[in-house]
């Protein structure tokens, strides 16, 4: 478990993180969103023992970060915002490097090594150079390197920045498989980036918690409900004057003609999609595509997110 109680990080007379108290679970997949500047690498190298804390306790699985920081190390495996890779060392020569330093065994360090590219999808490139490989290749050398020495906790800092949307995708999958072994804390600066990777959000804004839920619940607290987008083919207009009496809850906010459909824009204080889906289906018309809309989604995070927006 990671616990966090009262920590301030100031560089010099400057606040950057505090107070912020928080406890991660093991085996939770939790994303830490916020702006640039916000504090989310201050924090993570707070937990990664590369920043002591200005005041306040930070514990990792007991073992605090100030007092034992070695066991802090042991038991985290941390992918800073620019990773320290060796441009000339191939994966393999590099990985074995990073598993030494984390104080495995000799003996032990090739299937290490070798597991750890398994699990970051590397095992092709093991032999290759670093300063050869793609942006998001030389990302999954720097989430390998973080999880070399198995540790409980991983800790990752802005893991899919710069990477392309396939990459994105990829990316979201490795994070996705490390949660079954490691309990795993992300930062991203976009919530797309992450919305479909955690458990739990952490919106920090101006170095505090400003929001700490479940996407879902949070954009419920925030918009009063969710917004859901819809697109269908046949729904004429006698048919759409039958949508308050068969879904009461949904609010149409806009209708609109797009490329001879009807593209339609509701709220609801309640996940009504399957309730809408069998209204247009039952009603003769054909559903092409329905879903929350991701815009406002990230129009919620950003307001949480923004000082200046937030009053
Ligand atoms: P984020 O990771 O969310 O972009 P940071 O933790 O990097 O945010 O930064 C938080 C605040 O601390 C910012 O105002 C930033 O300018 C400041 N800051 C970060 N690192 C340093 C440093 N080494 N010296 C002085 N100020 C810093």
């Amino acid at each position: 478990m990671i616990q966090i109680e009262g920590l301030y990080k100031y560089y010099g007379t400057t606040r950057a993180v505090g107070p912020i108290d928080l406890q991660v679970s093991a085996g939770e997949v939790v994303g830490l969103l916020g702006e640039n500047g916000a504090g989310k690498s201050t924090t993570l190298r707070v937990l990664a023992c590369e920043l002591l804390p200005s005041a306040g306790r930070v514990k990792v699985d007991g073992h605090d970060v100030v007092d034992d920081p070695d066991a802090v190390r042991a038991s985290i495996g941390y992918l800073p915002d620019k990773p320290p890779l060796y441009p000339e060392m191939t994966v393999r020569e590099y990985l074995g490097f990073a598993a030494r330093l984390r104080g495995v065994a000799r003996a032990d360090t090739p299937a290490r090594v070798a597991a750890a590219a398994e699990q970051a999808a590397l095992t092709s490139e093991l032999d290759a150079v670093i300063g050869a490989l793609s942006h998001g290749f030389q990302q999954r050398v720097g989430i390998a390197q973080a999880i070399v020495h198995r540790p409980r906790f991983v800790v990752l800092d802005e893991p899919i920045s710069g990477l392309d949307p396939r990459q994105i995708v990829e990316m979201r999958r490795l994070i996705r498989g490390l949660a079954g072994e490691h309990t795993v804390l992300i930062s991203s600066h976009i919530l797309s980036e992450i919305s479909q990777t955690c458990d739990r959000l952490l919106v920090i804004r101006d170095g505090e918690i400003v929001a700490d839920d479940t996407e879902e619940a949070i954009v419920q607290r925030t918009l009063g409900g969710a917004r859901i987008r819809l697109l269908a083919s046949g729904l004429t207009a006698e048919r759409l004057a039958t949508l308050t009496s068969a879904v009461p809850q949904a609010t149409l906010l806009s209708s609109q003609e797009e490329a001879g459909c009807l593209r339609l824009e509701l709220t609801s204080p309640e996940d009504v999609r399957a309730r809408l889906a069998r209204w247009v289906v039952e009603s003769g018309a054909e559903l092409l595509e329905i879903g929350r809309s991701e815009h406002e989604l990230e129009r919620v995070f950003m307001r949480l997110a923004s000082p200046e927006q937030a009053s």
